[in-house]
């Protein structure tokens, strides 16, 4: 090699496009708050983006849930059905992952139902329960209008999720219809629950102060406690000072508010999306489209002259080659350390990468992660403030919070930055919101009904 030219000042001063100051940070915060009181609002929720649902979860576990729960968990990378047995300070859990092929997700909603009810059915056979009749607690993470706790209406999927006839319909109501065409299995469904609702459970089951769920996986979301006054659509039972709120918040832009720090990656994989003009923030931030914004990037450094010599690779060059997990390896390298960046570089055939180049593509990394992190600081600094409690613990889950290396750390520290003074807030890891959270709620329902 000849004497390699340094453009890593070049390369950083084109990631400074990621770079968000606290000031567009703090317009972002106030926006956004709008959105959410205008979700909140009885004459604005039609027309706003960020919808506010109302989850119809009025009781947080108290601990002293008992007993054995189905759960199942769709709407992440993997579709999973999990048997839970709460017993006094403990819980054991079995689970099983299965795969949703691609034509399913893309095909029609009762082609996914009835997969659903298949896995379910032959998980209880394995799990010698297919006898028995037992609760169980569905966590589906995608908007729903809930109409109840076990009542929701599917508003638009997301995700790379398509299947026909289900948007619009009640996706309880599709679940029961596959079990009843089976007719092999005993099921109660007790309730239907979002990801983050789990998250937010499954944390509170022994910290009182979780007010706040949170995922930053494939996708983005969260949801919070807030105060019944303040939830206008609500119309369940009168008494209950408290709500929990489905933000929704993934779809935080799409009417353009985001539009002032958009770059042309994120337009990019917009458009290339199953959705485009839909769920604007949550393609800033979250796993299923972190991969390919450094991609894009990566290209774009590479047509500039200033990557890998002006030469790509084939792959490289193909969408959706540069895993969000990819991300994550790199900037667990140790500085001047470069293996994991090289492992990643020679699997996309880049082989040929100098260790200038390492730096620029571990730079690009940086910047999109580092701008994700923000984001999502400036949503729950938004919750937090809004909620101006003392005190709060955010329990958070997903692929991108989990494992990448430096996530918690950018989060708390520019949380800390933008919060009001005064304001303490912890970020828990939340250990299987979707799983046990789901299990968490179906019991909690069936103490309720055993009230009733
Ligand atoms: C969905 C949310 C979900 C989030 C995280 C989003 O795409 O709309 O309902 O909570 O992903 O899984
Ligand atoms: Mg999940």
């Amino acid at each position: 090699m000849g004497m390699a030219v340094n453009h890593l000042p070049q390369i950083r001063e084109e990631c400074e496009v990621f770079h968000l100051s606290d000031k567009a940070l703090r317009e972002i915060m106030h926006r956004l708050h709008n959105d959410l009181v205008k979700g909140l609002g009885k004459d604005t929720h039609a027309n706003s983006i960020v919808k506010c649902w109302i989850t119809y979860i009025q009781d947080l576990p108290n601990g002293k849930e008992r007993g054995k729960f189905l759960a199942l968990d769709l709407g992440g990378t993997n579709f999973r059905v999990l048997i839970i047995n709460l017993g006094e300070n403990h819980f054991d859990m079995q689970s099983k992952i299965y795969a949703i092929p691609n034509h399913i997700m893309t095909g029609t909603g009762v082609a996914l139902f009835d997969h659903i009810a298949e896995c379910l059915a032959n998980f209880m056979k394995e799990h010698d329960v297919y006898e028995e009749r037992l609760a169980l607690g569905f966590t589906f993470s995608f908007p729903l209008k809930q109409l109840g706790l076990t009542k929701g209406i599917l508003q638009r999927w997301t995700k790379g999720f398509s299947c026909s006839g289900v948007v619009g319909e009640d996706v309880v109501q599709g679940l029961k219809d596959a079990i009843a065409r089976r007719g092999d299995v005993q099921i109660d469904i007790c309730a239907i629950l979002n990801d983050t609702t789990g998250t937010l459970m499954s944390c509170a089951w022994k910290n009182h102060n979780c007010k706040i769920g949170l995922i930053v996986g494939t996708g983005s979301n969260a949801c919070y406690v807030e105060r019944t006054e303040n939830c206008e659509l609500f119309d369940g039972a009168p008494g209950k000072p408290e709500l929990l709120i489905n933000t929704e918040w993934g779809a935080f832009g799409d009417d353009g508010a985001l539009d002032f720090i958009r770059t042309e990656f994120d337009r990019d994989v917009d458009a290339n999306s199953i959705n485009p003009g839909k769920q604007i923030q949550e393609k800033m931030i979250s796993g299923m489209y972190m991969g390919e914004l450094v991609r894009l990037a990566l290209v774009k450094f590479t047509k500039m002259g200033l990557l890998f010599g002006g030469r790509g690779s084939d792959l490289l060059f193909q969408k959706g080659s540069f895993y969000t997990k990819y991300v994550s390896e790199i900037e667990s390298d140790k500085p001047g350390d470069y293996s994991s960046c090289m492992d990643v570089l020679e699997e996309l055939g880049l082989a040929h990468a100098s260790e200038a180049d390492m730096c620029g593509v571990r730079a690009a990394c940086e910047s999109v992660s580092r701008r994700a992190a923000h984001l999502v600081a400036a949503g729950l600094a938004t919750l937090l403030n809004k909620m101006a409690e003392p005190r709060v613990t955010v329990g958070i889950d997903g692929s991108v919070y989990r494992f990448h290396p430096h996530f918690h750390a950018l989060m708390c520290d520019k949380i800390a930055a933008l919060v009001q003074p005064g304001l303490q807030f912890d970020l828990m890891l939340s250990e299987d919101g979707s799983g046990r959270g789901a299990a968490l709620v179906a019991a909690v329902a069936c103490r309720e009904q055993a009230l009733a």
